[in-house]
């Protein structure tokens, strides 16, 4: 009955990373392989989590007020749309916008779900190759993007780990006729703020998760930041009910601690340093709270296997299309993890 499959998932999907580790030594395993924050929720998002279970007989609110309302009480006046995860939010923006045979733009190497996402709605990807060293070439990404419904830019990017800058991004949001999915994922280790871009495009969307450091990533809860014409077409295309009650009142609740995502955001940038300084193959310079590592003469594939004989989980870069396979991108975790990672990577 494989015949009944749609043609595009015959293969491909997304590549998840690798899940098992030996456990060596004190039997722990040091996992740097998906960018999580690695302490707990916060205990403000946890009390608030625990208090949502106890009326989840009921369906959650549609819209998300909980959630919605504590980003404007942090951001101030924006319109914010929630998803499950950022992921959800691609999702339905793409069901939102893309008609089958639209274009979707995405300057690429990058996070692979824009591309499965795009072509679930019948949308036809290209793939604009970012410069040698990564950066976008604005003209380029015009000039390809000019057609397209949507134009994504990850910044700061994954895996890379560069950001692009505000007056680029500016250019790009003049030069392209469509949308402008900018993936913020990252931004809180970055020192850039792209939304004062808010307030002065129409065609502008700005993706951000609780995945990162917040430590909600499996409560799968995203939103962002959208003009106010496509807000109610958003809730229009979504799955009815998608976010749940749980994950939004966490996701609320762990906005007003403040001190958890600082501890972090503390951690990652002592540590992006350090591994710049004492790994001995060359670190990627990253704006986010993981680095891309050039493994030359080893193969991604190679190094992920070795480090998880050792006990560490990092990501191989291997199914990023467009890039070379000889990078892995290690996220930052608490210091015994980050210890062992230098440890077992120059041990190679
Ligand atoms: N965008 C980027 C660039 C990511 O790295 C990730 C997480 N892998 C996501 C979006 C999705 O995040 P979420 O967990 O919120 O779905």
């Amino acid at each position: 009955m494989e015949h009944l499959v749609r043609s595009c998932y015959k293969q491909g999907g997304y590549v998840f990373a690798k899940k098992a580790a030996n456990l060596v030594g004190d039997g722990r395993v040091a996992r740097l392989a998906s960018n999580e924050n690695p302490e707990s929720p916060s205990p403000v998002a946890i009390e608030a989590a625990k208090d949502a279970v106890l009326t989840a007989n009921r369906y959650p609110d549609e819209r998300v007020d909980v959630l919605v309302s504590a980003l404007s009480a942090y951001y101030g006046d924006y319109n914010f749309v929630a998803g499950v995860g950022m992921d959800g939010v691609i999702e339905t923006l793409m069901r939102t916008l893309v008609d089958p045979g639209n274009t979707v733009a995405v300057a690429s190497p990058t996070f692979s779900f824009y591309g499965i996402a795009a072509q679930a709605q019948g949308a036809k990807v290209i793939a604009v190759r970012r410069r040698p060293d990564f950066s976008v070439d604005t003209d380029v990404l015009i000039r390809e993007g000019r057609d397209a419904k949507i134009v994504v830019l990850c910044t700061p990017n994954n895996p890379t780990g560069n950001s692009t800058s505000f007056d680029d991004v500016q250019r790009i949001l003049d030069g392209i006729g469509g949308v402008l999915f900018l993936d913020n994922a990252y931004v809180e280790f970055s020192g850039t703020d792209y939304l004062p871009l808010m307030r002065k495009y129409e065609n502008l969307v700005i993706g951000r998760t609780f995945s990162k450091v917040h430590s909600l990533a499996g409560l799968r809860i995203g939103y962002a930041f959208v003009p106010v014409w496509l807000q109610p077409f958003y809730l229009r295309a979504g799955t009815p009910f998608t976010v749940n009650a749980v994950s939004a009142a966490a996701a609320a609740a762990a906005l007003t601690d403040r001190a958890h995502a600082e501890r972090y955001i503390a951690q990652v940038i002592v540590w992006r340093k350090k591994f710049s300084t004492d790994l001995k193959f060359p670190v990627l310079p990253s704006d986010a709270n993981f680095v891309m590592v050039d493994v030359r003469p080893f193969t991604s594939d190679e190094v992920v296997e070795k480090l998880a004989a050792k006990g560490v989980l990092v990501r191989s870069c291997r199914s990023f299309t467009g890039l070379a396979d000889h990078y892995i991108r290690v996220s930052i975790g608490e210091d015994w993890e980050n210890e062992r990672l230098i440890r077992e990577l120059n041990a190679l």
